[in-house]
């Protein structure tokens, strides 16, 4: 496995790579337009990102007769980067090429969620991809980690996570001493965010909310074109107080958002409404995938709480909606997550409570979106990210 080591030192080089990139396929003449350098020095550029394998010749541009003209494209196939998504007792990886495009998909369970045993993993997983044949020529640029909770991306510590029970863990720097490569940690919401943002249909939009809903609910801000965190740790959409004195929340406090409207919760109301004795005896969803299968059968046999919950649901989400784009006024908000398996429920309650209610025009404006990317956004957008520092970045360009 080769190592990313100053994989370009030279500023122009950095330069002509981020323009072809951002062209897909340019000639050499095209690159100089764009860049203002020399022809003369964007050949002895690109000859050097061609040796470096950074990039390929393509002889199919168009010609009016005469030669085709060369068109020069990034070899995604330079270097791979790994994603991972911490989960309550799982991990999802996902490979992707040097472009960020996924290329392979994993899940694992976990037994516990224990930091060391989650590094052990991660390690693993790296150590197998790397002994791939196809990969193990490759440039290895490092692994992004999407954790939920409270974490301090530019020391790569997850401060606390009450879904993992995890108190200043510095899962960071645990695995850079046992890979030997960059690792990126960021919020697994704030990875959702910026997948979306950059190749995700926000990406029209300069200030975007996320909101995720399932076994917790989670939140994310692109404000002005970039992630907004704080001091790190911000966007805890899921903690905003909805009901005073309302159900006992994981954070310690009531009537958070999480508290009112995740899977507990629609659980916990769905049985204490239905009258269906399967479903009344079957209340002990601990698993994401285990409530989600109890709301399955809700549907099946009690459609009709199943309606009336979801729109108590959908009307709590709504005014926390309303409560967001009053504040931040966005220009689009995405609701994701696994509650999005039963979005016919309550997404057009909230959508509307959240339009009718918010001040003045805001609520006009805004574009309201659901989630198309799924699972892999959440591992996917911290190592887009990563690969940006890594091998596009520019200082002051
Ligand atoms: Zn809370």
């Amino acid at each position: 496995m080769k190592l990313t080591k100053d994989i370009l030192k030279d500023h122009n080089e950095k330069i002509v790579l981020k323009t072809i990139r951002q062209l897909g396929e340019a000639s050499r003449t095209t690159i100089s337009r764009v860049t203002g350098l020399s022809t003369a020095a964007v050949t002895n550029i690109t000859a050097r990102l061609l040796e470096a394998g950074l990039i390929r010749e393509n002889r199919h541009g168009k010609s009016k007769g005469g030669r085709r003209p060369i068109l020069l494209g990034i070899n995604e196939k330079h270097s791979w980067a790994v994603g991972v998504k911490i989960g309550y007792l799982y991990l999802y990886f996902v490979v992707t090429d040097l472009l960020g495009t996924p290329v392979l998909e994993h899940e694992v369970s976990l037994s516990s969620a224990d930091p060391d045993g989650v590094v052990e993993k991660i390690v693993e997983f790296v150590d197998t991809v790397a002994k791939i044949p196809e990969y193990s020529n490759r440039r290895f640029l490092g692994v992004g980690i999407g954790v939920s909770g409270s974490v301090d991306d530019e020391r790569g510590i997850v401060r606390s996570s009450y879904i993992l029970n995890w108190r200043n863990v510095p899962i960071g720097s645990m695995l850079k001493e046992r890979i030997k490569a960059p690792v990126l940690v960021y919020n697994d919401v704030d990875s959702f965010a910026v997948a979306h943002y950059a190749i995700g249909k926000a990406k029209n939009y300069r200030n975007c909310i996320f909101i995720t809903v399932g076994s917790g609910v989670g939140g994310a801000m692109i404000l002005d074109g970039k992630l907004y965190t704080g001091r790190g740790g911000a966007g805890e959409i899921g903690h905003m107080t909805i009901v005073h004195n309302g159900r006992k929340c994981s954070c310690g406090s009531r009537g958070c958002l999480e508290a009112e409207i995740a899977f507990d919760a629609i659980v916990e109301r769905i049985q204490k409404r239905t009258k269906k004795e399967i479903l009344k005896k079957r209340f002990s969803a601990t698993t994401e995938d285990e409530a989600i299968r109890y709301i399955q059968d809700a549907v099946r046999f009690d459609r009709a709480s199943v309606h009336h919950v979801f729109d108590e649901m959908g009307t709590l989400l709504g005014m926390a909606i309303k409560n967001i784009i009053n504040i931040f006024a966005p220009d689009y908000l995405l609701v994701g997550g696994e509650a999005l398996l039963f979005g016919e429920f309550f997404l057009e309650k909230a959508i509307s409570v959240a339009r009718e209610n918010t001040f003045g025009d805001l609520g006009d404006a805004v574009v309201i979106d659901v989630d198309e990317m799924g699972e892999v956004a959440w591992a996917q957008g911290v190592v887009l990210n990563l690969i940006e520092r890594e091998v596009f970045q520019v200082e002051g360009y």
